[in-house]
């Protein structure tokens, strides 16, 4: 059903160039976004100014040329709006949620190894095992002073009760989001942020994180549908989490497959998936990929 305000977005990661399967998630975005007779943003998350390069946003504008996707004509760029996130991250840390964390990678290795019966989150990585939650504000303050920059992390426990609570006095349901298809009827699908432990939200190295980034600029940007890949799936229980904690909308979500290679992996850098500029060279239309890749 066609609903003119309608707005969905592609949102890569200027870190690397496009491959085939950025190809088919931006597609599959122009589909749904023309099905619903909506727009369709574009935005660079690139937070990590320590991968993402100039060259590779431009190299990314070429390739959704090239493959003749219309965006609206303004990019919105993470980097350009920490304020935004750091104010939700303020409003978190008034809430009581958010407690720094002086704990090294290895650190935490150590604590996890001596404990075998730590769960893992939706990643396979064990859960943060909470240690700098249990800080004496003394200590804390003591290692602030000492110039130890902290990570910061979600108390998981609390942020649930509070959901909870509010949820109660507010007559709001169980935490849920509305999952569509294309030819499939849509569904609930219900969230389980306490996969995800006592997240960072807030990185030692860079202000803020995926997570809280994404969820403000879904809500600054009115976006009313996000179509991304099903391995963000288990991510999106974490969003809903954060949209209760700062009172903003939920949207719709369509996780779509991934493309994979022959082993069954999904495509990525890591397992050297062809760059869309490459394919290019090679002398496909882009007429010839969508066809390739369903789009026809
Ligand atoms: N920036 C993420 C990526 O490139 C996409 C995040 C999203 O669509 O929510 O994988």
């Amino acid at each position: 059903m066609a609903r003119p305000d309608a707005v969905l977005r592609f949102a890569p990661s200027p870190n690397g160039h496009l491959h085939l399967g950025h190809a088919y998630s931006a597609l599959t975005n122009e589909r749904l976004a023309k099905a619903r007779g909506g727009r369709l943003l574009l935005r660079m998350e690139d937070i990590d100014q320590s991968r993402c390069r100039a060259t590779f946003e431009d190299s990314i504008l070429r390739d959704l040329e090239w493959l003749g996707i219309a965006f609206d004509p303004l990019i919105r760029r993470q980097s350009e709006h920490f304020t935004d996130y750091a104010r939700a991250l303020d409003q978190l840390a008034d809430l009581g949620l958010l407690y720094p964390c002086f704990c090294t990678r290895g650190e935490i290795a150590r604590a996890v190894a001596a404990d075998p019966s730590v769960p893992r989150d939706p990643d396979g990585v064990a859960l943060y095992p909470g240690t700098c939650r249990h800080l004496a504000q003394a200590e804390r303050d003591r290692r602030l002073e000492l110039g130890t920059p902290p990570a910061f992390r979600l108390d998981m426990a609390k942020a649930l009760a509070l959901v909870n609570l509010n949820a109660l006095q507010r007559g709001l349901g169980p935490m849920a989001w509305r999952e569509f298809g294309e030819g499939i009827a849509a569904r609930d699908v219900a969230a389980h942020p306490e996969r995800w432990g006592d997240v960072i939200l807030a990185r030692r190295d860079i202000p803020t994180s995926y997570h809280v980034s994404v969820v403000i600029d879904d809500a600054l940007q009115g976006i009313t549908a996000v179509v991304r890949g099903e391995d963000l799936q288990e991510a999106t229980s974490l969003h809903l989490l954060l949209q209760r904690l700062l009172d903003l909308p939920t949207p719709d979500y369509h996780h779509h497959g991934l493309l994979r290679d022959a082993q069954g992996l999904k495509l990525s850098k890591s397992t050297h998936a062809r760059a869309l500029h490459a394919v290019r060279d090679d002398g496909i239309t882009p007429s010839a990929l969508r066809q390739q890749l369903g789009f026809g």
